[in-house]
């Protein structure tokens, strides 16, 4: 009798995760075939030839060959790093927060995901903004929870609709993620906004899970206010790392930190603290990376102030989609991404990942379709502007190029 096929786990009918999905696979099957492609696809800042500061580097080195370095770490992570992370905290005026409350991983996703496993039970439901970062969506369904969307809305500048927020909370509801700046739409949230998210967190007893790893990366003079300075009463685990703002997502860098109201959350927090153990530690060269960044002065700041690289690509990536008719898209005041849409009524498009398919194919341009981030339509795609001017000027000329063609048909 033949063996039976080998099946992928039932706890992954509802994962998905589509910035590495097939549109990717078939992108490096024409790159295996000679075919150059611009990649509009990932923020993956290094690829761009924007190195981390040298100072992360040279310590790196430095730090390599020692026992330290090629050892574990308590759980949580290095005492020193940790300490660094709680200075960070505590200049973003978030009260309250020790060493204890720090915990060091293998980038933000290893703990955006640790966190939802140790909460969740089947059923339980986690609000989660659309669009999002699917890694959320993705998570809480492995945790066996429900992920429920609230709409960002687009004529307010992509900020979360509170009504929607409202209208979603159910007895099941046991968390709210909140990502400030966003990533796919480049959003960063006003105080006001993020007082009444904490307050409807308060009344109904929420978690915040609130990711902030883009909190440095603001065009335009913009500050980045912490959800968690706000919310005193309100248990709120914030996510951060070296990724973005200092230019290092290899080092696989990241931190989460646990504040607000603490005591009501003794047995969550020794579930974290068990996910933790259980993974024996983050890798510890990335984590000694992070008391290095901090205490430093080279982050993303000269490349997002006015003139430097990263604001000139949005500035030239905005004004040249904003250029081609049937889209229309907001100006991103933070991060790296922005999320155009594609008027339905000049764009009919049924189904956006093949959109992305013939996009590749016949322009070799990569980009991830709206509906990989939890985007309910057809009509919205994510564009990274990390190429250099001249390939986002190419890239985005034949965007226009392909959108021409859709319209004659
Ligand atoms: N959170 C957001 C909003 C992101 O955009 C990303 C990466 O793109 C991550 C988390 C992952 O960060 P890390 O590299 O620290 O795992």
């Amino acid at each position: 009798m033949p063996t039976p096929p080998l099946l992928k786990s039932a706890k992954l009918a509802n994962v998905c995760y589509d910035i590495r999905g097939p549109v990717l696979d078939k992108a490096r099957a024409m790159e295996e075939e000679g075919h150059k492609i611009i990649k509009l696809n990932i923020g993956n800042i290094a690829a761009f030839g924007l190195q981390p500061p040298d100072e992360i580097v040279q310590d790196m080195i430095r730090n390599l060959p020692t026992p330290t370095a090629a050892g574990y770490t308590d759980s949580k992570g290095l005492f020193a790093p940790r300490k660094a992370v709680v200075h960070y905290t505590q200049e973003k005026g978030v009260a309250g927060v020790t060493v204890d409350d720090v915990y060091l991983g293998n980038g933000a996703s290893e703990l955006i995901s640790m966190s939802l496993n140790a909460l969740l039970n089947s059923g339980d439901e986690v609000l989660i903004p659309a669009p999002d970062y699917p890694l959320y969506t993705a998570s809480v369904a492995l945790a066996g929870g429900t992920p429920v969307h609230y709409l960002c809305d687009e004529g307010s500048g992509w900020l979360p609709d509170l009504d929607d927020i409202r209208r979603k909370i159910t007895p099941q509801t046991k968390g709210i993620v909140v990502i400030n700046p966003n990533n796919p739409t480049g959003a960063l949230y006003p105080d006001d906004l993020l007082r009444a998210i904490v307050e409807i967190a308060r009344q109904h007893g929420l978690v915040i899970f609130a990711d902030e790893i883009y909190d440095k990366t603001l065009y335009d003079g913009a500050t980045h206010t912490s959800v968690a300075a706000l919310a005193d009463e309100v248990l709120v685990l914030t996510f951060n790392g070296l990724s973005k703002n200092y230019r290092s997502c290899g080092y696989r860098a990241g931190w989460m930190v646990v504040s607000g109201d603490k005591r009501r959350a003794r047995d969550y927090i020794e579930g974290l603290n068990m996910l933790a153990s259980m993974r024996l530690c983050a890798n510890t060269p990335g984590q000694m990376a992070i008391q290095t960044a901090l205490g430093g002065y080279q982050s993303i700041k000269d490349l997002v102030a006015p003139g430097g690289r990263l604001c000139r690509q949005r500035d030239l990536a905005y004004e040249l989609m904003s250029q081609i008719p049937g889209v229309s898209v907001v100006k991103p005041k933070a991060a790296l991404y922005m999320f155009p849409r594609l008027d339905p009524k000049v764009y009919p498009i049924a189904d956006d990942q093949q959109f992305a398919y013939d996009l590749l194919a016949e322009e070799k341009v990569l980009i991830v379709q709206g509906t990989g981030f939890n985007w309910p339509q057809p009509d919205h795609f994510r564009l990274v502007f990390l190429p250099h001017a001249d390939d986002l000027s190419e890239a985005i000329g034949r965007i226009a190029r392909f959108l021409a063609q859709l319209r004659k048909r």
